[in-house]
């Protein structure tokens, strides 16, 4: 046995890293506040129709290695996801595909004629470099001014809560494009599905080097003392809990979860609200995800909340992150990790990429010069 190595927190970041650390010969130990892993990504079920409480959840990525470690561990099902936006021009609402394609432009001239040549024209005009001055400057340089404010603009500030001129512009160009034909999935990956995750957390963690202990909310204080004992530490949970800054700000929604005596709630199975007409910004109905039947329904309306889920990204947040990685980095003492640690959006596959790169090496971490942990960790806020 190399190593033993302790994890805090079992989300998904957590729970993949045990298992690439225990299938590479160190002992595992995961602490989970909750009295179950999974994090965010668990489902839940009401009168047994299963559901995400905290948003949904699809499955995508661009490389074989990250989806056939997924896969090892669960079931899944053929799942591609294509997203409407219910949008609203002039009064006339219609529900049309999101990221905006040419099917999009044709429906909105369907409510306004004349809108469609207005969009082209636009589209025609943008400038060889994206403006990224801040998020709002590169999207209106990407999709045009029109398809922005119907699609865009208040979608985006309904979610974050403040102007989408001070957010930053550096995920935009990965998320928002106009499309120039049909495809209308909302990741371009060639992979997609949609998964079982309590039976991925449930076979992923089932390792004889892996042990888990539930409702074990771990304090910096004590994950700072097994370090000092010589344990390799990792810290899933919040990167402000770890260090003392007020600069790392958040937003996330207030889910509702509603069951409904019928067969379908909604014609999609997921719709976008960008409009102030609604309070919330989008409504998921599982079913049609899960492939799941059943003759009632269960969904979620995502209204704008305050819970801590999603990092907002401006640069000062952006710089703030990476001055207190690596700063633990050079400390060499407790490890940041996964969405929380590294305050970070990560998607399910980059995730798993981490999993496979970090736990390969992160029984010799306390055999790592200052050098290489500062490099590992930058590796780790750049990893995609
Ligand atoms: C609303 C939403 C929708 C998303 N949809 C998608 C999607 O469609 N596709 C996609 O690829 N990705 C999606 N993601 C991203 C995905 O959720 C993340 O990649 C994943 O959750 C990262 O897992 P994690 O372990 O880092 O974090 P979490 O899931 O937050 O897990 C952290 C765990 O640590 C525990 N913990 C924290 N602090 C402590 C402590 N001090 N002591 C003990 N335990 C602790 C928590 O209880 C929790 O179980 C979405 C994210 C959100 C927020």
């Amino acid at each position: 046995m190399k190593s033993e190595v302790h994890i805090i927190g079992a989300g998904l970041a957590g729970c993949c890293l045990a298992r690439v650390a225990a299938e590479n010969d160190c002992k595992v130990i995961l602490y989970e506040a909750a009295r179950h892993v999974g994090g965010i990504c668990r489902e839940k079920e009401k009168e047994g129709i299963r559901y995400h409480p905290l948003g949904p959840h699809v499955f995508h990525s661009h490389l074989k290695e990250r989806t056939d470690f997924f896969k090892r561990f669960t079931d899944v099902v053929k799942y591609v996801q294509r997203t409407k936006t219910l949008v609203d021009v002039n009064g006339k609402t219609g529900y049309v595909p999101w990221p905006p394609t040419q099917e999009s432009i044709e429906k909105l001239d369907e409510l306004e004629p004349g809108i469609k040549q207005k969009i082209l024209d636009e589209i025609a005009a943008r400038p060889d470099e994206l403006d990224m001055t801040n998020f709002e400057t590169c999207v209106r340089t990407l999709v045009g001014d029109t398809l922005y404010e119907l699609f865009i603009k208040n979608y985006t500030e309904k979610f974050w809560k403040v102007p989408a001129t001070t957010l930053s512009s550096e995920w935009a160009p990965k998320r928002m494009d106009v499309r120039p034909n049909y495809d209308d999935r909302v990741f371009k990956d060639q992979i997609q599905f949609m998964p079982d995750y309590n039976k991925f957390f449930e076979n992923v963690i089932d390792h004889p080097n892996i042990e888990v202990r539930y409702k074990h909310s771990m304090k910096k204080v004590d994950a700072y003392r097994l370090a000092e004992e010589g344990h390799i530490v990792v810290w899933t949970g919040n990167l402000d809990k770890l260090r003392d800054t007020d600069k790392l700000k958040y937003t996330g929604p207030t889910i509702h979860v509603e069951l409904h005596k019928q067969e379908h709630y909604q014609d999609f199975p997921v719709v976008n609200y960008p409009n102030t007409t609604h309070d919330y910004h989008r409504i998921t109905e599982y079913k049609k995800m899960t492939g799941q039947e059943h003759p009632w329904t269960v969904i979620t309306k995502e209204y704008p909340g305050r819970s801590r889920m999603y990092p907002i990204n401006t640069k000062e947040t952006a710089a703030e992150r990476e001055r207190l990685v690596l700063e633990l980095a050079r400390e060499g003492k407790v490890i940041p990790y996964g969405r929380l640690g590294l305050y970070r959006y990560l998607d399910m596959h980059i995730v798993v990429g981490m999993g496979l790169y970090f736990g390969t090496i992160v029984g010799k971490w306390d055999k790592l010069s200052e050098d290489e942990r500062v490099d590992a960790c930058r590796k780790l806020l750049e990893i995609e």
